[in-house]
């Protein structure tokens, strides 16, 4: 596989492109693997590179039932950022930042990483004085944050609908500035690149059907290629997750499926710089601007449970009502696309990354609508986890026990309803 140069760019140019090769095999499924990650979104592609580059691991399998990155890897609106609070949270979120500053560089791939800051508005002293206890200890734990005032909003982004007759009338903001954007498909494709290059095996459509137990573990996977053995197993499908753990036998899970739906709108000339969040009193929408131009943006859930790939209208009704009353010159572009992915949202907002009552299973899930920001950290701990067979301390309480041990790790302090957490 070529390497990606600044050199092979301009001696590829002279030879009319020829001299690329394939990203990544296509290999056919061995009988048997060391390890088999299921699912090659952000999580599990992450996770085979990792167990391959930081634990040495071989014989590693992806299993995926459709595309590589065809599920919520190449639908979100690409946040990345770092402004958590609980412990636990904070030191993982913070790592994943660290490791996208030096993604490019590590996967020798450029997944277009803009670091444009993050920029949450304000609309009260409360507001204020909350954003204001969570930023502060994200400075004295070493991340970064600001409060801005309306006068430094004000001057950063001009054109926000700064009326005092406003609704919610914006006061200021918290601002992370090493926060920002990546291209989605380029970090799913970059990792599925780095994973192949340490010899791990990306099986696409290859559906897991089912399990086969004994005496408590994980023997092998039934798939729409046939059997599979694997001497441990690792869960990352996202929304999907509690269709795995059903198959497992394993009966609930602390996760409902919900969908999310982003939008874009024709491409224009830079308009924002920074990605800006707007939430308050029901209210909830986000917004970039991509490198082509478009306005990617998106809202809340679309209220109801469900697996289907599919969004809702009263959802983008309730977005372009967000949009224009945040930003009211957006009601003159035209919108080009929306669609929908599926959230495994889970009873505290906050992830799984743990063993399970099966030996050999780990589980990875309940990234809720923000583990595309999550996906190296995700990778880098679970593929620990299951190199190690035990959670590093900085994930020891993301486990299914952490409700039953009163383990507190709700960002929103929204309470025990999946669908309210963000
Ligand atoms: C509209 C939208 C906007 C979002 N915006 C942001 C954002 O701005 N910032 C942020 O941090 N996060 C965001 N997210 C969340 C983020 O995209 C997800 O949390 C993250 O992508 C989930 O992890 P993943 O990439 O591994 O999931 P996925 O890409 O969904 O990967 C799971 C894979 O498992 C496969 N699979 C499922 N069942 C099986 C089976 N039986 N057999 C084999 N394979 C199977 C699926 O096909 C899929 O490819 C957003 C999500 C959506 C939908």
């Amino acid at each position: 596989m070529t390497r990606f140069s600044a050199w092979n760019v301009f001696w590829n140019g002279l030879k009319g492109q020829k001299g690329w090769t394939r990203q990544w095999r296509d290999p056919e499924p061995k009988p048997e693997y060391d390890i088999i990650i299921v699912g090659a979104g952000l999580h599990g592609l992450a996770t085979a590179y990792y167990l391959a580059k930081n634990h040495g691991l071989k014989n590693i399998a992806v299993l995926e039932k459709g595309w590589l990155g065809g599920g919520n890897a190449g639908r979100n609106t690409t946040i990345v950022r770092s402004n958590y609070f609980m412990p636990g949270n904070r030191q993982f979120y913070e790592h994943s930042l660290k490791l996208w500053e030096n993604l490019s560089f590590d996967l020798n791939y450029n997944v277009m990483f803009s670091q444009r800051a993050h920029v949450s508005l304000l609309h009260s002293p409360a507001a204020t004085d909350g954003a204001a206890r969570r930023y502060n200890t994200m400075r004295l734990t070493g991340t970064d944050a600001e409060i801005w005032t309306l006068d430094e909003l004000k001057r950063n982004i001009p054109h926000l609908n700064y009326s005092p007759d406003a609704r919610f009338p914006i006061t200021g903001a918290a601002v992370q500035r090493r926060a920002g954007t990546a291209r989605h498909d380029a970090v799913a494709w970059a990792y599925a690149r780095g994973a192949d290059q340490l010899g791990v095996d990306i099986i696409q459509n290859c559906e897991v059907t089912g399990t086969i137990r004994e005496n408590g573990r994980l023997t092998g996977l039934e798939t729409s290629r046939g059997t599979i053995k694997g001497k441990k197993v690792g869960f990352a499908v996202a929304g999907n997750t509690s269709r795995l753990w059903q198959m497992a036998g394993l009966g609930r899970l602390p996760i409902e499926t919900h969908k999310l739906q982003a939008f874009v709108t024709e491409p224009i000339k830079p308009l924002l710089d920074q990605v800006v969040v707007f939430g308050v009193g029901g209210a909830h929408f986000y917004i970039s601007q991509s490198d082509k131009g478009g306005m990617v943006f998106g809202g809340d859930l679309d209220w109801y449970k469900s697996y289907a790939q599919r969004g809702n209208l009263p959802i983008v009704q309730d977005v372009a009502e967000c949009a224009l009353s945040i930003l009211p010159c957006l009601g003159r572009l035209r919108l080009v696309r929306h669609w929908s992915g599926v959230m495994d949202m889970s009873m505290d907002g906050t992830f799984f990354i743990c063993k399970t009552p099966l030996e050999n299973l780990y589980l990875n899930a309940g990234w809720n609508y923000g583990g595309f920001k999550a996906s190296p950290a995700s990778g880098w701990y679970f593929a620990d986890l299951i190199a190690n067979d035990r959670p590093d301390p900085v994930v020891a309480n993301h486990d299914l026990t952490r409700f039953e041990r009163g383990i507190n790790l709700d960002e929103r302090g929204a309470g025990p309803d999946p669908k309210l957490h963000g």
